[in-house]
């Protein structure tokens, strides 16, 4: 007969029962234990030792994983960052009082989405919930919430988000993990996965539209959520509830932090899809996070966690909306010509914490002592800010020092109740400040009393007995007692009791000491529990306050944000933009932000003159190196900028407000290895000419190149001639291109203008001089590159041998023979190779369904196959 699990095992299968998909952390003593295949994988990913103990219900070996449950933040920490989502289980009794096995409940739930420890969050950055809700059909309204600091918004157009702006967005705002409904059923959790985001299935129920509707009325305490500007947005709303019942349900807490949302319409701000953002290098480089080369880097000189933050979300959701924009630039201005008021601002701020995350920890009744201290030493710093600007400040600095408060009751209270050099722990005890509670200090003072007693009596026993390191010491088993070393164990008076002998003597107890002892524990004893309580007590009344310390936090941000876009303005000579509402870009002497500021040499700036209804496109020609690239992304750069409120690198910059920025660029082109390349192009051209509208801004570096010339010659051309169009105006566009051939399209469409770099070419050598000017190259210089890179003289002498012998072939003007030919794919005039298995597959794809790497694959099979070449199957 096998024996049944125990009483513990049979608790903890209650337990994993209710949470398969998790890995659940099960307190037995001093440590969290996992068993099963939850223990294999701690094991493996913490690299902790995986043993076995007792039976499964199988009858076989259980495998168990344990952790100390004062180091289980850590773990935690990590095994969630691996988006895993831990389970924990507490002992919810005393074990020292329980009756039979001590009970043991679910305390917390912890998902990637849903972390609020200060211990286990890493960076200042936001940490977002992310829910996606179904709206019509293919149509979906999307809801993010950080848990730690309480915002809140929803995101959708009238029209709700398709699966493109659904991952744009998600690139935009990097949620941690995303909830979709358990019966989803489609390709989005693949595309989810492409760009790093863990998905969560969630409840059905949880998405309902009636239920969202209630839980977001009664945890905001409203009626109605008309006042939150998502009327109409059933998806959203139903996001929004979900998003707040999972968090609800992982904290197991109401989270009185989250007050309200916000709703942000796509509409409502400058568009920035994921391949932007990431061409563009606005929050993350090439080289990942945090390289240096972003210009959220070049930017974000903020003080605070908070403006950190804020400056992060002005830059991927700049405005669209020109008084808007002129009023974040009116508040930069005027910082910036306050250069004594702006420093003494900063420094001020410099003293701010993480006050928005403390909110949220103590809302969620886990705020540390410290944490408390921090709070208020912040928050007796924002009479010094308010104090700085008495007289008359733009509508947008009045509005973040009115919403700032300077919270005197919090401050007066934590001051009061928490003692200077707090501990980060409430269970560590020793925070609570002496005189804020009597009976607090009534037992400290028993229990130190009781320590001098204990500190006499050691003095006078070695005074009477004569055994100069007679010691009275503490532990946990025995309690107080005699300490006397083996060499003197001759003169221990007779009515010393003998409790334990060790290595190098023995320890004893007598009645006097064990009398005192009882008192001094029971103080103790005491003492902790009622500071604990204390404590708990001073955190709830704290707790009404989190509403006014969030909108505090929110003011600090913004401010933070306008003086560092001030201070960044004042450092490297920016200047104002003029904002319109026109088609135009006008810019003098412009700079590129980031690369300016990492070139060895003065960087040369360039002029812009861009009219949707002028010369809307720019066809640049130049040589390799030439700095096409730097300018093409330096003029997109100058209107994201300028929308986001902040001055530009440029002498002077007109900028008429662009709905949109698309970039297709060259750099990135090895994310697909080798082959795949020309796909990966195609992909994000079609998204282009699929979204762009005639107030977008479009920046196009090497179009076609992936493919052979003929082909890709014909793409280019073809692509401008779409975004010019029939229309007297189309979206402002910056093309930079290797096909000469392209530049005749300054004749046959009206508003095409060609430009080129100049370079100055003495013969033996050539300099790149770094300036854009009207008209189109004749040479390209890529020989040049070839040997400034390195490459062998003789290779790159042969290269000008040849380049010679073709120039000495001229052919007509306008000709150019191909190097190398391809068949096309589809046959403009029909027939030819209309009967190719290639593209009867090709008419039968859905390209909706497919995530980006299986569209690469079945094109890179679809050329081999059109190629006729083997294994196109
Ligand atoms: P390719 O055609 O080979 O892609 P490109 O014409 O796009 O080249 P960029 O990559 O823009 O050239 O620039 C090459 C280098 O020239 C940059 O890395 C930068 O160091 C320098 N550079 C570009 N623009 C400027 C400028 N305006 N002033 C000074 N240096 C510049």
């Amino acid at each position: 007969m096998t024996d049944g699990p125990t009483p513990a095992m049979r608790q903890y299968y209650a337990v994993k029962n209710r949470y398969p998909d998790a890995i659940l952390f099960f307190r037995m003593g001093d440590f969290y234990e996992t068993f099963g295949e939850d223990a294999g994988v701690v094991a493996r990913e913490l690299d902790i030792t995986l043993t076995a103990r007792g039976k499964d219900r199988n009858g076989d070996r259980m495998p168990l994983a344990g952790v100390p449950h004062h180091a289980a933040d850590g773990y935690i920490a990590r095994l969630v960052g691996k988006g895993y989502k831990v389970v924990i289980c507490d002992q919810v009794e005393d074990p020292k009082t329980a009756k039979g096995i001590v009970k043991r409940d679910v305390t917390r739930v912890i998902t990637p989405g849903t972390l609020i420890d200060s211990s286990m969050l890493g960076s200042a950055g936001a940490r977002y919930l992310m829910a996606v809700a179904p709206d019509r059909k293919d149509t979906f309204g999307l809801a993010f919430l950080d848990v730690s600091t309480g915002e809140f918004f929803v995101s959708a157009g009238s029209g709700g988000c398709d699966y493109a702006e659904i991952i744009s967005e998600a690139v935009r705002y990097r949620p941690s993990e995303a909830i979709l409904p358990e019966s989803f059923e489609g390709g989005l959790p693949r595309r989810f996965e492409a760009v790093g985001v863990t998905v969560s299935r969630y409840r059905d129920d949880a998405f309902d539209f009636d239920t969202a509707y209630e839980r977001l009325c009664e945890q905001f305490g409203t009626a109605t959520l008309d006042g939150y500007g998502c009327a109409g947005m059933a998806g959203a709303v139903a996001a929004a509830g979900a998003a707040l019942c999972y968090a609800q349900e992982t904290q197991q807490s109401p989270l009185p932090h989250i007050t309200g949302l916000s709703t942000r319409v796509p509409s409502g701000n400058m568009v920035l899809d994921a391949i932007t953002l990431r061409n563009l290098e606005i929050t993350t480089g090439i080289r990942g996070e945090g390289d240096g080369s972003t210009l959220l880097a070049a930017l974000d000189v903020t003080e605070t966690p908070m403006g950190s933050r804020t400056m992060r979300s002005f830059l991927v959701g700049p405005l669209v909306r020109k008084a808007a924009i002129e009023e974040r630039l009116d508040a930069v201005e005027w910082l910036l010509g306050r250069t004594v008021e702006r420093q003494a601002l900063r420094a001020a701020l410099g003293d701010f914490a993480d006050i928005e995350r403390i909110a949220g920890r103590i809302a969620y009744g886990n705020a540390g002592p410290r944490d408390l201290a921090t709070l208020k030493e912040s928050l007796c710093a924002v009479p010094g800010v308010k104090a700085l600007f008495p007289g008359e400040v733009p509508a947008l600095v009045r509005e973040t020092l009115d919403a700032m408060s300077d919270h005197a009751s919090v401050t007066d209270l934590v001051g009061r109740a928490i003692v200077d050099d707090a501990p980060a722990l409430a269970r560590s005890g020793g925070m609570i400040r002496e005189g804020f509670n009597a009976k607090l200090d009534e037992l400290r003072h028993l229990a130190t009393t009781g320590k001098d007693w204990i500190a006499e009596f050691q003095q006078q026993e070695r005074e009477r007995t004569g055994i100069k390191s007679l010691k009275v010491a503490y532990n946990r088993v025995f309690g107080y007692y005699i300490e006397v070393t083996k060499p003197n164990l001759h003169l221990v008076p007779p009515e010393y009791e003998r409790r334990q002998t060790t290595a190098n003597g023995e320890r004893y107890t007598i009645p006097d000491l064990r009398e005192k002892e009882a008192l001094i524990a029971t103080a103790e004893e005491r003492l902790g529990a009622l500071e604990v309580e204390i404590y708990a007590e001073l955190v709830r009344t704290l707790a009404a306050e989190v509403p006014d310390l969030q909108a505090t936090a929110r003011a600090v941000g913004l401010l933070d944000v306008y003086s560092a876009l001030a201070e960044v303005a004042a450092r490297y000579g920016y200047s104002r933009p003029a904002i319109e509402e026109s088609g135009r870009v006008v810019i003098r002497d412009g700079r590129h932000p980031v690369v300016e500021r990492h070139l060895p040499v003065p960087f040369v700036p360039n002029d812009t003159e861009l009219d949707a209804a002028g010369d809307q496109i720019m066809i640049i020609t130049g040589a390799n190196m030439a700095g096409k690239s730097t300018y093409m992304r330096a003029v997109a750069l100058c209107c994201i900028m300028a929308q986001m409120g902040s001055f530009v690198p440029a002498r002077h910059a007109t900028i008429g407000i662009v709905d949109r920025v698309f970039t297709r660029v060259g750099a990135f082109d090895d994310l697909a290895s080798g082959q795949s390349t020309f796909m990966v192009e195609m992909l994000e051209l079609a998204n282009i000419l699929n979204n762009v509208t005639p107030q977008s801004l479009v920046i196009l570096d090497e179009i076609g190149r992936g493919t052979s010339t003929l082909d890709g010659c014909a793409i280019a051309r073809a692509v401008v001639e779409f975004l010019h169009g029939r229309a007297s105006s189309g979206p402002r566009t910056l093309f930079a291109t290797h096909f000469h051939d392209l530049i005749d399209l300054e004749g046959s469409q009206k508003r095409v203008k060609n430009f080129h770099f100049a370079v100055k070419d003495t013969g033996a050598d050539v300099v790149f001089l770094r300036k854009i000017i009207p008209g189109a190259t004749d040479r390209s210089y890529g020989v040049h590159v070839a040997s400034l890179a390195g490459v062998p003289k003789k290779v790159t002498d042969r290269a000008m041998e040849l380049l010679k012998e073709a120039s000495a072939r001229e052919l007509p003007a306008g000709v150019r023979a191909p190097r190398y030919t391809q068949m096309l794919l589809v046959d403009p005039g029909e027939g030819a190779v209309a009967e190719n298995p290639a593209v009867r597959e090709l008419k039968d794809l859905n390209p909706d369904e497919m995530t980006p790497i299986e569209a690469l694959n079945t094109l890179c099979r679809l050329q081999k196959m059109a190629n006729g070449e083997r294994g196109g199957r």
